[in-house]
């Protein structure tokens, strides 16, 4: 599975789930060898080669094994409290279950995944998180009709379609080569995976901006390729632009942005597969005109 492929010689972040533990607590029970990440809240950091698979405070889940890039994705989006929130594809529920943190158990986060194997995994994450407000819908994020009721007070979609998870594996490829982000280095069966990748991420996208009520949306892959990630974002700024959303900058203090092959990429935001361990992409689209819906 390349999401999960554990790799015991990088530096590991572990994030307190605050609907069970406090970081505080969490550090108390730790140790002093884990520090607070300066970018992400509740996140951990702790020395390499610190495996923390069969501790009792992530079987428990108290704490999830995940990595910095991938709790950046949340954060990004930075749901408030009572907030009706949209995970579009959301198994195995990492990013699910850091959303519901987030909103501090308040609101509702709706869990759509269309792979019935992976949705066992998504329950398994709820379940083990402990949170209550999260409903888990097996099905088609593009069949999601924008307009039904259901979703009417959605106002903020996660958006962490399947990629070619590139950004998890670079480092057994040869990430040097300048043509590898773009795609130039890859055989003629992987550009074609990589087509319909982003083939169904285009359309993904779109659909998410068709979302009447949302405000804010965040894009995310493990993907080091641009054709899955600034190509992706690209291709949706007319129709972002008609419904009114602009591009926002997650994390401003972080230095490593979006290629320059589209305007506003300096608002996007890579991590490297190699010198942050792991390459993912953000980006946040941002509608102003929407009327908040107050918190709990
Ligand atoms: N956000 C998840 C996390 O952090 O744990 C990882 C999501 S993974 C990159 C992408 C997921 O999207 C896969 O579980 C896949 O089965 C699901 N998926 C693919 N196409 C979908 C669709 N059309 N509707 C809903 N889910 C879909």
């Amino acid at each position: 599975d390349l999401y999960q492929t554990p790799d015991v010689s990088k530096p590991r972040y572990v994030r307190v789930n605050t609907l069970k533990l406090g970081v505080d607590s969490a550090l108390i029970e730790l140790g002093k060898q884990y520090v607070k990440d300066n970018l992400v809240p509740d996140l951990l950091k702790l020395p390499p080669k610190c495996d923390l698979h069969d501790h009792p405070l992530v079987v428990s889940g108290c704490v999830f094994m995940q990595g910095k890039a991938s709790s950046m994705v949340a954060a990004a989006l930075d749901p408030e409290p009572g907030w009706e929130v949209l995970d579009a594809c959301a198994a195995p529920g990492n990013k699910t279950v850091h959303l519901a943190a987030l909103m501090r158990g308040k609101g509702k986060v709706i869990a759509c995944e269309l792979n019935k194997e992976r949705i066992k995994r998504l329950e398994n994450t709820v379940r083990l998180s402990g949170a209550h407000n999260i409903e888990v819908l097996h099905g088609d994020f593009l069949s999601l009709d924008p307009k039904n009721p259901l979703y009417s007070k959605v106002c903020a979609i996660l958006l962490d379609p399947s990629c070619s998870g590139s950004g998890t594996v670079a480092e057994r490829l040869d990430h040097l080569l300048p043509s590898y982000a773009t795609g130039q280095a890859v055989n003629i069966d992987e550009r074609e995976r990589l087509n319909k990748l982003a083939s169904f991420q285009k359309k993904a996208l779109a659909h998410a901006l068709c979302f009447p009520q949302v405000e804010r949306i965040v894009y995310s892959t493990c993907s080091i390729h641009q054709i899955e990630n600034e190509d992706v974002v690209k291709s949706v700024l007319p129709l972002a632009a008609s419904h009114g959303f602009q591009l926002a900058t997650p994390f401003p203090q972080w230095y490593r942005r979006g290629l320059p092959v589209l305007e506003g990429s300096e608002h996007l935001l890579r991590t490297d597969p190699v010198e942050d361990k792991e390459g993912f992409f953000i980006a946040l689209f941002i509608r102003k005109d929407r009327t908040t819906i107050q918190p709990l």
